[in-house]
């Protein structure tokens, strides 16, 4: 089974250009919920989190306490870095064993930090949504109850767009100067010809 990592930075157009491909009838694994799920379901993860971030990480009805791991984690580098190294593997793992249980001919991961991690280069191929950063900054204050400062703190801790694109099998401009359709169509062609 072909796996296709599809990344890109905040607000580029990921899920955009995932929800298009699953209307070609690709199934798409996206890591980030996945992740979630995993922290709040996954037994052995949910011990590890605890050993690394303490009890607190969990309601009493054992779902992940999610603003009290961010408050940490946003102000302790090292805890980000241990909790990366134990969710990051448990992903990649789940996602493997899901991949392989689709019928279709590949299949895509969305993920944010596919790139920062590593990640991609565990995965067959590798396509990057790029927009322009103020068009990105734009879209997300529209989506979000957020604020600009919000958004450009998360966006400075991502990898830039450029260092994504050397690295990319395949590039999406999501600008809007070019047809988003046609780009995926293009590609899900070359990927069906791989398969
Ligand atoms: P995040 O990293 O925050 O998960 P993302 O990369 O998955 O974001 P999307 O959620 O797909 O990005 O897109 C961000 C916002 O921009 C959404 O509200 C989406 O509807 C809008 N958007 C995406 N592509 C376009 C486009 N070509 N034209 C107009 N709006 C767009």
């Amino acid at each position: 089974m072909i796996s296709v990592g599809v990344t890109g930075g905040i607000g580029s157009g990921k899920t955009t250009v995932c929800k298009i491909f699953e209307q070609l009838d690709i199934p798409v694994y996206y890591a980030d919920a996945e992740a979630k799920r995993l922290m709040s379901h996954n037994q052995e993860l949910k011990s590890q989190v605890k050993s690394i971030l303490g009890k607190e990480a969990y309601h009493r009805n054992g779902r992940l306490n999610r603003n009290y791991v961010a408050s940490i984690v946003f102000s302790d580098k090292e805890k980000l870095a241990q909790l990366n190294n134990i969710v990051h593997p448990a992903v990649r793992k789940d996602a493997v064993k899901w991949s392989n249980s689709q019928k279709s001919k590949y299949t895509l991961q969305e993920a944010a930090l596919l790139v920062e991690n590593g990640s991609y280069k565990q995965l067959d191929y590798l396509i990057v949504v790029t927009a322009p950063v103020e068009m990105r900054i734009k879209r997300v204050l529209k989506r979000d109850n957020s604020n600009f400062d919000e958004v450009k703190r998360r966006i400075d801790n991502q990898l830039p767009e450029k260092e994504k694109k050397k690295v990319a099998d395949f590039i999406i401009d999501n600008s809007g100067e070019a047809s988003l359709i046609h780009q995926i169509l293009k590609i899900h062609r070359t990927l069906l010809k791989k398969s």
